[in-house]
């Protein structure tokens, strides 16, 4: 690549054209040398005083972010990638223009209308139960309403503090539908999973009408299913390791199906 094409197509990605990433990288290595223009470039990029903090590249660039999966964020852009992990203020920003679930391509016509949420759920178990999150993890809600506890049909002797218990509240506007997860830590290092599914006014849907399918997803085979009724007994309880749950809702034709990755680890002892 000449250093005329090199510099035009790196203005084309400075006015937010498309451009691949191999010939950005190609561009980028041709005009490495020529240090009037790279200071050129940092003046255009706003890099040039020292006024221009981490959070602002990050936020300039939030959209393109926004739309990688987390392994695309750390191989294209390292920098920012670790600024998300490490900033509160931009986690909120980000957290608020993500997706929550993405498309899954359709099998067959009539199948269901199938997505699946575009980061995992991450959890590990602790000493007593106690739950950290991931630093991929979708984040979960701020408080855990204690009164779910009644209702998520806990198994007897799970500790009460609150930092056992996780909740995630998975909206679908499309389907109307709001999914919620809730994981209660146990002392055994084996975290109850249980799910309710509601409309988005709040009221429940009927139990019998939405299938939960939990997949192991190292051994790939199906480790409980049935009817969100049958479930309301006790919750599931799993082994550290990466499932698949999946949600169907049959009430409407074709039946809708959303997946959600659970990573499931044992956390370090020290609580
Ligand atoms: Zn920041």
């Amino acid at each position: 690549m000449t250093s005329d094409d090199a510099k035009k197509t790196l203005a084309s990605y400075l006015v937010g054209r498309r451009v691949k990433d191999a010939e950005l990288r190609e561009a980028v290595d041709a005009v490495a040398s020529d240090a009037e223009y790279a200071e050129h470039v940092r003046r255009e990029l706003g890099l040039h005083d020292d006024w221009v903090t981490e959070c602002d590249v990050f936020r300039a660039r939030l959209d393109e972010l926004a739309e990688m999966s987390a392994s695309d964020q750390q191989q294209k852009l390292p920098d920012l990638a670790r600024h998300l992990r490490t900033c509160p203020a931009c986690q909120r920003m980000f957290w608020r223009v993500r997706s929550t679930w993405s498309e899954d391509a359709a099998t067959e016509p009539g199948s269901a209308v199938a997505r699946t949420l575009v980061d995992p759920v991450a959890v590990s178990v602790g000493s007593g139960g106690k739950l950290g999150l991931s630093a991929q993890s979708r984040p979960c809600e701020e408080q855990v309403p204690l009164a779910m506890a009644a209702r998520a049909g806990v198994p007897e002797g799970a500790p009460f503090e609150p930092e056992c218990w996780r909740e995630w509240t998975l909206a679908d506007p499309d389907a109307a539908i709001e999914i919620t997860l809730l994981v209660v830590g146990q002392p055994t290092g084996e975290p109850a999973i249980s799910c309710r599914v509601t409309t988005a006014d709040g009221s429940p849907v009927d139990p019998d009408q939405v299938r939960l399918t939990v997949r192991d997803a190292a051994a790939d085979e199906v480790f409980t299913a049935g009817p969100l009724s049958m479930f309301e007994g006790g919750p599931v309880v799993l082994a550290p390791g990466p499932w698949l749950l999946c949600v169907e809702w049959t009430a409407e034709e074709p039946p809708r199906r959303w997946t959600i990755p659970l990573e499931l680890e044992r956390g370090s002892d020290d609580g």
